[in-house]
C-alpha cells in the first residue's frame, strides 16, 4: 500500500456491507440501499486514466473504474510502477463515503502485454491451432498471475470471436472459424478467474475475465462504406437466426456457464435475416444483451461497453446513454468525457427514461464482482507474485504453447525436422524480430516491429538449438552451399482495423517476402515459415516450397518454434481456420457448399514416428465413421456449419492425401482431419503426445 495510506480497519463502521463474513448478495444489497443516485452513476462510469482532469475526480465523481486501453496514454513499464500507479488511484476512493474500490482494467490478450518483460503468449489463433484447451488454461493462468501481480484485477479477454472471413483485421484474436473449437477454449475463463462460482477471484493470481465482443464480431461482412473505408472491422454481421445461434452465440453460453465475470459487446452491428430491423449496433440491442445474454443465458456478471462505442449510436448523447443502458449495459467505457456521461445518466434517470431498477441492477452487478475480487478487503496491489513475471517457469508454458501451435502444412520428402548437422540459410523479415512475432497488443496498442520486449526470436532460437545457421535479412545472394533454406515471412504488427497496413487489407505476402521466398527456394531445398495473424496467400508458389509452416504470432518464446523445427517436439498443430488459395475464395469456411481451399480446416501434419498403442482402433473407428459420413453428406446438425467430414492420412512415402479407408493406418505418419472428426483426431494426437 502507498506510504500515505490512512489506516483502515475494515469492520470499523460496523456496516453490514463491510462484513466479509456475510454473503456477497447481502453485502451488495446493504451497500446499494445506502447509495445516492450520484454514487450509483459513478459506479457505472469507466474513465481512461489519462483523461482524468485531476486525480481528485476519482473521489469527487465516485468513479467506478479506470482503464488503460489500447488507445490510452502510455503506461508504466515496470511491475512496481504499475502497482504504484494503481494504488495511488485507489487511494483516492478512500475519501468517499463508502470507500467503494475502483476496478482497474487492461487488455491482456496474450500475456500481460502491457508490460515490458512480461511473458507474451501466442495470439488466440495460435492457441486454437494447439487444439489443447488445458494448455490454453495454463497459459491464461500465467497471464492472470502476471496481471494481478501488478495490481490489476480485470482483463478484457478472452475474445470469443468466431472468425469467418480472415480479411477481418482481428482474425488473430479468434481461436478459429469453428464455434466448437472456440467453445472448447472456454478453459481460458477458468485459467483467468478460477472456479466458476467466483470463489477464486480474490486470489492474488486471478483476474476477472471479459468475454468479447458480444456477438458476431468475427462475422462482419466485407465491403465499402459510403466513405470508402472497409467495414470488415466494426461493420455489419448479416446472419440468419440459426447461424447467429450456432456460430456466434454458442461460445458465450459456455463462457457464462464457466462464470465469466464480464462481457463486452461488439462495435459491430447485427442484421438478422427476416427480423425487419436491418443492421442494429450491438450496443443498442436489448434483445441480445438483456434478452439473450442476461435473460436466456443467465449471465450474472456485468456488461462493459467497448471504448466510446455508445458514441457510435444514432441520436444525441442522451439518447446514446439511454439506449445503451436500457439495452443492458452496466458500465460504460466512456472513456474521456466521464463527467458528461455521469451527468447525462443521472438526468435520464431523473426524467424517468431509465428506470431506477435498471440502475440498481447495473450497480449490483458491478459491486458483486468487486466484492468477489476481494477489493473491499484488499484494495491495494498484492505484488508478491511480481517476481514471477517473465520467469523461466512462465516462459516454459508459453514455449510449449508455441510448439503446439505450429502447423505443418506441407513437408515434401520429410524436409522437417531439421538436423543440427545441416547447414541452414535463414532469411526473411520475420526471422529476427520480436515485435513482428508478438503482433498487436504488445507494449503498445498496435504493436511495432523491433526489440519491443525481451524474448527469443526464431533465428536466436535456431542458433540456441545448435543449428548451423547463416542469416540474411533480405535473402541476398543465397548460394547452393547450404543444405536447406528457412525463409520466415508474414505480417507486421497491427491490432484493430483492416490488418497489416503495410500489406494493404489483403492476405497477400509483401513483395519483399515473395522475392525472398522465390530467391531462396530457387537456390536450395526450402522451408517457409509464415509468422502472421491469419493465412497468407501462397498460391502456385507452393510448388516451389518443400516445407510450409503456419507459425501464427508466437510471442516472445521463439524457442517453441525451434523445438519443432529441430524435432525436439513433434508438429501437432491443426489449422484453426481454412487456408485459402486466393482472395476470391473469401469468405471460405469448412461448411461451404463449394470448398476447395489450399489447406482445409483442421489440416496439420504431424512428425510423429509411430501411432501409439490403441491408436489403430481409434483410427479404424474414425475411418468407418468418416466413410459413413461422406456417404451421407453428413451435416453437423445445429451445432456448426460443418458439412463434410473427412479423415486424411498422409503416407510416409509421399504427399498424396487419401481418404482414411484406403490407408493402412499403421503405416501412416501424418494424420490430419477436417470437420467433425477434428475432436477425435485431437484426442488421438494427445495420445501421441503422451506416448
Ligand atoms: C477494443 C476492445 C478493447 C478496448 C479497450 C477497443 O478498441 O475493441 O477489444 O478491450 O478497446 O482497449
Amino acid at each position: 500500500a502507498p506510504a500515505e495510506t490512512p489506516q483502515i480497519v475494515i469492520d470499523a463502521h460496523g456496516l453490514p456491507y463491510l462484513d466479509s463474513g456475510r454473503p456477497v448478495r447481502e453485502r451488495v444489497a446493504d451497500l446499494l440501499s445506502r447509495m445516492s443516485q450520484e454514487e450509483k452513476a459513478g459506479q457505472m462510469t469507466q474513465a481512461e486514466r489519462g483523461a482524468l482532469a485531476a486525480p481528485g475526480d476519482i473521489g469527487a465523481y465516485g468513479l467506478g473504474s479506470l482503464l488503460s486501453g489500447g488507445g490510452s496514454t502510455p503506461t508504466p513499464n515496470t511491475p512496481a510502477a504499475w502497482a504504484k500507479m494503481i494504488d495511488a488511484y485507489q487511494l483516492r476512493t478512500r475519501t468517499t463515503r463508502f470507500q467503494i474500490p475502483l476496478i482497474y482494467g487492461v487488455d491482456a490478450v496474450h500475456g500481460h502485454n502491457n508490460l515490458v518483460g512480461a511473458t507474451i503468449m501466442p495470439h488466440n489463433i495460435g492457441i486454437g491451432a494447439t487444439r489443447d484447451p488445458r494448455l490454453a488454461q495454463r497459459a491464461a493462468a500465467v497471464t492472470a498471475a502476471e496481471v494481478r501481480a501488478t495490481g490489476i484485477p480485470w482483463d478484457f479477454a478472452p475474445c470469443l470471436c468466431v472468425t469467418r472471413d480472415e480479411r477481418w483485421g482481428r482474425s488473430y484474436e479468434s481461436f478459429g472459424e469453428d464455434p466448437a473449437l472456440v467453445e472448447s477454449m472456454e478453459t481460458v475463463v477458468q485459467g483467468l478467474q478460477g472456479r466458476a462460482d467466483g470463489r477464486d477471484l480474490s486470489r492474488p493470481d486471478k483476474v476477472l475475465a471479459t468475454a468479447k465482443h458480444f456477438a458476431g464480431d468475427g462475422g462482419t461482412a466485407y465491403g465499402s462504406s459510403t466513405t470508402g473505408t472497409y467495414t470488415i472491422d466494426q461493420g455489419v454481421t448479416r446472419v440468419t437466426r440459426q447461424e447467429l445461434e450456432a456460430v456466434h452465440l454458442a461460445p458465450y453460453a459456455t463462457a457464462v456457464e464457466r462464470g465469466v465475470g464480464s462481457v463486452m459487446p461488439s462495435y459491430s452491428s447485427l442484421d438478422i435475416a427476416g427480423d425487419g430491423r436491418g443492421p442494429v449496433k450491438m450496443h443498442a440491442r436489448a434483445d441480445m444483451i438483456d434478452g439473450v445474454l442476461k435473460g436466456r443465458m443467465g449471465f450474472d456478471g456485468f456488461v462493459i461497453s467497448d471504448w466510446a462505442a455508445i458514441d457510435q449510436l444514432p441520436g444525441d448523447y442522451a439518447s446514446d446513454v439511454r439506449t445503451s443502458v436500457n439495452a443492458g449495459l452496466d458500465m460504460i467505457m466512456v472513456p474521456y468525457a466521464y463527467r458528461d456521461f455521469r451527468t447525462t445518466l443521472i438526468d435520464e434517470v431523473r426524467a424517468g427514461r431509465i428506470s431506477e431498477r435498471r440502475i440498481d441492477d447495473a450497480v449490483s452487478r458491478v459491486l458483486t464482482q468487486k466484492f468477489r475480487l476481494g477489493l473491499f478487503e484488499r484494495p491495494y496491489a498484492d505484488t508478491r507474485g511480481a517476481a514471477e513475471i517473465g520467469s523461466a517457469a512462465h516462459r516454459a508454458v508459453a514455449r510449449q504453447a508455441v510448439a503446439e501451435s505450429q502447423v505443418l502444412l506441407k513437408n515434401a520428402g520429410g524436409l522437417l525436422p531439421l538436423k543440427p548437422s545441416q547447414k541452414v540459410y535463414v532469411a526473411g523479415t520475420n526471422a529476427d524480430d520480436i515485435g513482428n512475432q508478438a503482433g498487436g497488443w504488445t507494449v503498445t496498442w498496435q504493436g511495432s516491429s523491433g526489440a519491443v520486449t525481451p524474448g527469443t526470436t526464431v533465428l536466436q532460437a535456431m542458433r540456441g538449438a545448435g543449428g548451423n545457421v547463416t542469416y540474411s535479412a533480405d535473402a541476398s545472394a543465397p548460394t547452393d552451399g547450404y543444405d536447406v533454406g528457412v525463409v520466415v515471412v508474414g505480417e507486421a504488427p497491427y491490432a484493430e482495423g483492416v490488418g497489416d497496413v503495410g500489406n494493404g487489407h489483403d492476405l497477400e505476402l509483401s513483395a519483399a517476402d515473395r522475392a525472398a521466398v522465390d530467391r531462396v527456394c530457387a537456390a536450395m531445398r526450402c522451408a517457409v515459415l509464415i509468422v502472421s495473424g491469419r493465412p497468407q496467400l501462397v498460391g502456385d508458389r507452393l510448388g516451389t516450397i518443400d516445407a510450409l509452416v503456419a507459425s501464427w504470432l508466437p510471442g516472445t518464446e521463439g524457442d517453441g518454434v525451434a523445438d519443432v523445427l529441430y524435432g525436439r517436439r513433434p508438429f501437432t498443430g491443426q489449422l484453426p481456420v481454412t487456408w485459402p488459395r486466393s482472395e476470391a475464395q473469401l469468405p471460405i469456411n469448412v461448411g461451404d457448399a463449394v470448398y476447395d481451399p489450399q489447406f482445409p480446416y483442421g489440416w496439420g501434419l504431424t512428425t510423429l514416428a509411430r501411432i501409439p498403442q490403441g491408436g489403430e482402433r481409434t483410427l479404424a473407428a474414425l475411418g468407418a465413421a468418416a466413410r459413413a459420413a461422406e456417404r451421407a453428406g453428413a451435416h453437423r446438425a445445429g451445432q456448426t456449419l460443418v458439412t463434410r467430414a473427412r479423415l486424411i492420412v498422409q503416407h510416409r512415402a509421399g504427399d498424396t492425401m487419401t481418404a482414411a479407408v484406403a490407408v493402412p493406418f499403421a503405416e501412416a505418419d501424418h494424420l490430419v482431419s477436417t470437420g467433425r472428426y477434428g475432436a477425435a483426431v485431437a484426442r488421438l494426437t494427445a495420445a501421441y503426445r503422451s506416448a
